[in-house]
């Protein structure tokens, strides 16, 4: 096996404002590993946003927006490499070569596609189908080794490693790493505030399921304080929380946000009622959101030095994208480039 250098990639999609599920399962992961030899490199895959509709005029502020999540969270765009995925057109061509390595029938079982398309899968986008054939894409033109994810995202990283497998095998290369996910930590799947069975969504129908990083203190405490929950109070210890998926959000929460394990918390909290807890879970999330979106905002009012940034990153991603390209296109036999 070829080694490949300990590299990492993933992505956020600017589909909608940033929300705390990002936050927890993505973005604040992303900034810890900055600190290991990992290389990192991180993109706001816009190309994914527009598998869905996107209003031209809102896309380039949703693209800073996650962007200025990114920095204002930590990601030092000089340690990392931080750019958006439009910006270098590698992405797309060898999602193109990637969908001629896929199988229908892999696309067929995700369950990320049924989940969006819902009843009207007809009328969905060629490209919200395709979308992790370019997942796989923005993965391998690094030669990714780990992935930072949420739960959610976990298949199509094992699509990833499918893609690479095959291609592989079939060009009899030792070519593409088998890229890990790397999902760890109690908030792997933040669910929705209003619904505990369905994740907490930048997408999702109504603002009150979710927590967006910009919003302010006020809306951060009546969010959970309306949050759904069940009439009992916190157990004593964490198998109490089987079976009360709401329940058990929260405690995840909460502990994401302040380093704890969920035991932990529950010891801390035991027997509390929501009437307790909540307000407590809003006061320890607007301690550690506050400096973030007072961040946010400061880089926002500044969208050029966002675009200055994000190109430089992506003249230093297409350093590397580039070449394994290139090679890629060699392997299959396309002549020309
Ligand atoms: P959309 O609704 O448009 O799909 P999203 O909120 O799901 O938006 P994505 O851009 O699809 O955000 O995902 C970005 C990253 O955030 C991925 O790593 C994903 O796994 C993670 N993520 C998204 N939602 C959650 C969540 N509720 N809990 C934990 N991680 C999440
Ligand atoms: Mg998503």
């Amino acid at each position: 096996m070829t080694d490949f250098t300990p590299r990492i990639f993933s992505g956020i999609k600017p589909s909608g404002g940033l929300q705390l599920g990002n936050y927890l399962g993505a973005i604040k992961r992303f900034v810890q590993m900055q600190d290991t030899d990992f290389e990192t490199i991180y993109c706001v895959v816009d190309l994914h946003a527009i598998t869905v509709w996107q209003d031209p005029a809102e896309l380039p502020g949703m693209t800073r927006e996650v962007a200025a999540g990114y920095l204002a969270a930590g990601i030092d765009p000089e340690r990392s490499i931080l750019f958006n995925q439009a910006a270098v057109h590698e992405h797309a061509e060898l999602a193109w070569l990637f969908n001629c390595v896929a199988r229908v029938g892999w696309m067929n079982r995700m369950t990320q596609f049924k989940e969006k398309a819902g009843k009207n899968a007809e009328k969905q986008s060629l490209g919200l189908y395709a979308y992790p054939a370019l997942m796989a894409a923005d993965i391998l033109l690094y030669h990714a080794t780990h992935v930072p994810v949420g739960e959610d995202q976990k298949q199509h990283v094992e699509l990833t490693r499918d893609i690479a497998a095959k291609f592989n095998h079939d060009y009899k290369v030792d070519f593409f790493p088998e890229t890990q996910p790397v999902i760890e930590g109690p908030a792997m799947r933040v669910m929705n505030l209003r619904d505990g069975t369905k994740k907490m969504s930048k997408s999702g129908e109504s603002d009150m399921e979710r927590i967006n990083m910009l919003d302010d203190a006020d809306t951060i405490a009546k969010k959970f304080r309306k949050a759904r929950t069940d009439a009992e109070p916190l157990p004593e210890t964490a198998e109490g929380l089987e079976g009360r998926p709401e329940a058990r959000n929260l405690v995840d929460i909460y502990a994401a946000l302040s380093d704890m394990t969920p035991e932990a918390v529950i010891a801390e909290h035991a027997g509390a009622g929501w009437g307790a807890f909540k307000p407590a879970l809003a006061d320890l999330a607007v301690e550690k959101l506050a400096p973030i979106s007072g961040e946010m905002r400061r880089l926002l009012d500044d969208p050029a030095e966002i675009d200055r940034t994000l190109a430089r990153g992506a003249e230093r991603a297409r350093a590397i994208a580039a070449p394994i390209l290139k090679r890629t296109t060699e392997i299959m036999g396309l002549i020309g480039r």
